[in-house]
């Protein structure tokens, strides 16, 4: 088994778990409670609701994002980030079809599909493009600028482009911590551009969006009130095991009726009232997923949260600092949050012989990427262990100047 959440685990991203969540994960199996309508299991579809608006009061969601403004928006967990975003592409196409056949009467649905194109940056991740491949429309991936970032006039020109070709703009993700460096687009800029375009706006932010709990960190969430629709994992970073995906949708009324589907086996007078979170999503059996959250956000209280998140930010300044103090190494982007994008100052052959050095000695373990706007060979430093110290820091550095040494001392023999 690969041990994830080692200390000393650096690769891919946290997979944040904890006492409390395994526990409630548990009595999830327990209870064998298929949650696919209000009925078929109330507490879950209410403590989901529950669930839902907490978090996004923690993270200072917009209030039309909340089902607490009694108004048509609301959260849902989702197994993935992946399955979130397929669903809000899948969203906005009917949203759009619609719109357009109000005018084009003559339009059918498959000259209108071929026609639409969605855009995301090179830089977000490879969900964005599998949700097109899935449901057959076009992804167009975008330019980034020197910080990895999407910027709004890079969309416009876009959009422009592609309108004069005769095509249908209707989507955007715009991804904040992207995988590759935890880079964040221009949500703000993005957002304005597509509300003047009148597109859907969502935003990805499966790992970072967890920090966003913590005020000083809040301001990269800022924008977040131009999205249609905007997730976070907290099965990455907020201590809840997979799966577990948080996903908030503002006009859920709309966005969900294309999918909304009640069988006469389903037909009970008192969900005529309720909300059905089978409607939201691919799978039509969920699991009791708010239990975890629950079990978590009672355990830590937010103060918990934050402090969980603050040191892993504050663990990746001080590896940050060890890499930028070696004249040897370069840091490819300010750390924000707890991803540390680095590499050898040499060549790609020469920072891949590190890394295979590095993970063949298996007390660390690392992986590398290429920033597809540079075609830049990156090694990705990721603080992941729920119970990282510094000390741990300190050795994987150590792991890592020890594989330097020998390819670098291997180059001057
Ligand atoms: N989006 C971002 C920014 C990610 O970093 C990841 C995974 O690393 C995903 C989406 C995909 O997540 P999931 O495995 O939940 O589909």
């Amino acid at each position: 088994i690969v041990h994830w959440n080692s200390p000393r685990f650096h690769s891919y991203l946290p997979a944040g778990n904890c006492f409390p969540a395994i526990c409630a994960d548990m009595l999830s199996g327990v209870f064998c409670n298929i949650g696919f309508s209000w009925s078929a299991c109330p507490a879950s579809t209410d403590l989901e609701m529950v669930m839902l608006d907490w978090l996004g009061k923690m993270l200072q969601l917009p209030q039309d994002f909340l089902f607490s403004s009694n108004g048509t928006g609301g959260g849902v967990i989702q197994s993935s980030a992946s399955e979130s975003t397929l669903m809000a592409l899948l969203s906005a196409r009917e949203k759009t079809i619609s719109c357009i056949q109000t005018m084009k009467k003559d339009w059918s649905r498959g000259m209108i599909t071929d026609k639409l194109v969605y855009y995301a940056s090179t830089e977000a991740h490879c969900s964005v493009e599998k949700a097109g491949l899935l449901s057959g429309l076009t992804c167009r991936l975008l330019p980034t600028d020197a910080a990895f970032s999407l910027q709004g006039d890079i969309l416009q020109a876009a959009i422009d482009e592609d309108r004069t070709l005769g095509f249908i703009p209707f989507f955007v993700v715009g991804t904040l911590g992207t995988t590759n460096s935890c880079a964040f687009d221009n949500v703000d800029k993005l957002g304005e551009v597509c509300k003047k375009e009148n597109l859907w706006f969502h935003i990805d932010a499966a790992y970072a969006g967890a920090a966003f709990i913590c005020p000083e960190f809040r301001y990269l969430l800022n924008g977040v009130e131009y999205a249609d629709s905007f997730l976070l994992c907290p099965a990455k970073w907020l201590l809840t095991n997979h799966d577990c995906c948080a996903m908030w949708i503002k006009d859920r009324e709309n966005a969900l009726k294309p999918f909304s589907i009640t069988p006469a086996y389903l037909k009970e007078d008192v969900e005529e009232q309720t909300l059905n979170y089978r409607n939201w999503g691919i799978t039509f059996g969920r699991k009791f997923r708010s239990l975890k959250m629950w079990f978590v956000f009672r355990m830590f209280g937010v103060r918990g949260l934050q402090t969980y998140i603050r040191k892993h930010v504050s663990l990746a300044h001080e590896f940050e600092n060890l890499v930028k103090n070696d004249h040897r190494f370069e840091v490819l982007l300010p750390v924000v949050l707890g991803v540390v994008c680095f590499r050898l100052k040499g060549s790609e052959a020469q920072n891949e012989e590190m890394l295979s050095v590095i993970n063949k000695r298996g007390k660390i373990t690392l992986k590398s990427s290429r920033i597809r706007s540079r075609d830049l060979y990156v090694i990705r430093f990721v603080v992941c262990g729920k119970d990282t110290e510094s000390e741990d820091i300190l050795f994987s550095w150590r792991e890592i100047c020890l594989a330097a040494n020998k390819i670098l001392n291997s180059k001057n023999e």
